[in-house]
Formats: C-alpha cells, structure tokens, sequence
C-alpha cells in the first residue's frame, strides 16, 4: 500500500453513489474501502482504522447517525475524522451528526469539487492539528484576536467585546470553514456559571456581528445547523 495516500471509508448504501464516489477517490489516489451498511461499517472502521470516514445517515440496519456516535465513542478509533453524507432537507440529521462528533458535512446532490475540498480540508486539519495552542494571536480577513490581551482590532482598529462575545468569535475564527451547531458553541466557550442557552447563543451572533465594523457577515449562519466564520477552500 502506498503510504503517502489516505484511506478513506465509505459507509453508503446507494450502489450509484457508492461507485461516484469510489471512482472519484481512486482518482486521487486515496486508498478505498466501501461499506454498504452501518454494521460492516463499524466492523470495517475497527479492522482497518482509515483515515477518514464519508457516512451517510440514510442506511438499512444502524443509522448513520448511531455509528457516528459508536465511533466517536469508541477509544481506538474516535479520532476517526467523519464527514456525513446527508440528503437535502435533513439539517435536524446533520446537527445531530455534528453534535456526535462529525466533522463536516456534504449535503446530496454534491459536487465532486465540492466533496474533494472538504476531504483535503478534513484531513488537513488532522495532520497540521494546530488548534493546540489556544493563546495563539490569530490574523484573519483583517480581524486579529490575541487570547493573551483579550483584545480584538479590525482593520486595526480595537473593538471591545463581551466576554461571551469574544469566546464565541475566538472558536469560529479559529476553525475558519468549520460549522458549528449552537449545543457545540455552549459546548466549548462555557464560562464559569454562564447560564448559556441555544436562543443566547442566537442573540450573542447578533450583538457580536454589531460590532465587527462591517465585517460582521464574516460570521455566517448555516440555516438550520449552525454558524461558522467565512472561509473558502481552494
Ligand atoms: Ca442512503
């Protein structure tokens, strides 16, 4: 096996898709392994431990959502990046999936484009793995956020932000691309007794895009799913 390619596991039961997708991989030299249900699936993942994992949530037997929650449950391999395959319309299903662990989603029909950016951008993530240090200063479309000093300049310019406020933009800026549901924003920049609830969560985005001097659409809201901070794959 050559080992500077990725394995990439595809747990999907549309024989159609399965083949699109299978042949598009191939392209790219990534190793292929095809599940066409939840159980060998989850058999496939602990046996062979690929790389990455593209999962529907529509499957006979387990839903997709119930292996996700396996393996990200699972010590040996929840680490596993997972990326859902989801039909149109199912943004209940994808937040659920993103709450259990899942990296990213594509919703159906896709593009290949598409599809391949979101692998190489999954997968970049987890070998760079960069997000250790959370008191970096990070620099991004002309906002820079500095942990340290708690202090936030757009075009240079300081802006004073909540402490609610500025958690929330350090977490979406420093995972440009990444959506993140609102049960996973309360998840991560929970204060101290901070009695955060979804609809905060809502209000919080509002006040925060307020005061980002124009750039606040830098902040996107995924309908249905979530926010993420603005970012373009090549
Ligand atoms: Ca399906």
């Amino acid at each position: 096996m050559n080992k500077t390619s990725h394995t990439v596991l595809v747990i999907e039961d549309e024989p159609d898709i399965m083949e699109l997708i299978e042949f598009n991989l191939k392209k790219y030299n990534y190793n292929v392994l095809l599940a066409n249900n939840g159980e060998k699936g989850l058999k496939d993942a602990r046996s062979f431990e690929p790389d990455l994992i593209l999962l529907d949530l529509m499957l006979p037997g387990i839903q997709g959502i119930d292996v996700c929650r396996v393996i990200k449950s699972d010590e040996n391999i929840k680490n596993t990046p997972i990326i859902i395959l989801s039909a149109l319309g199912q943004e209940e299903d994808i937040v659920k999936g993103l709450d259990a662990g899942a990296d990213d989603y594509v919703s159906k029909p896709f593009s290949l484009d598409i599809l391949n950016a979101r692998i190489k951008s999954v997968l970049r993530r987890y070998i760079r793995n960069d997000y250790g240090d959370a008191n970096k200063t990070i620099v991004l479309k002309g906002i820079k956020i500095s942990p340290r000093t708690r202090e936030v300049t757009i075009e240079g310019e300081l802006i004073s932000l909540t402490y609610t406020e500025f958690q929330i933009l350090h977490l979406l800026i420093s995972h440009p691309g990444w959506v993140f549901t609102r049960y996973q924003i309360i998840d991560k920049i929970r204060g101290e007794n901070y009695p955060v609830t979804d609809r905060s969560i809502d209000f919080q985005i509002v006040g925060l895009r307020k005061k980002m001097l124009g750039k606040g659409n830098l902040i996107e809201t995924i309908r249905g799913v979530g926010y993420r901070f603005q970012h373009h794959e090549t």
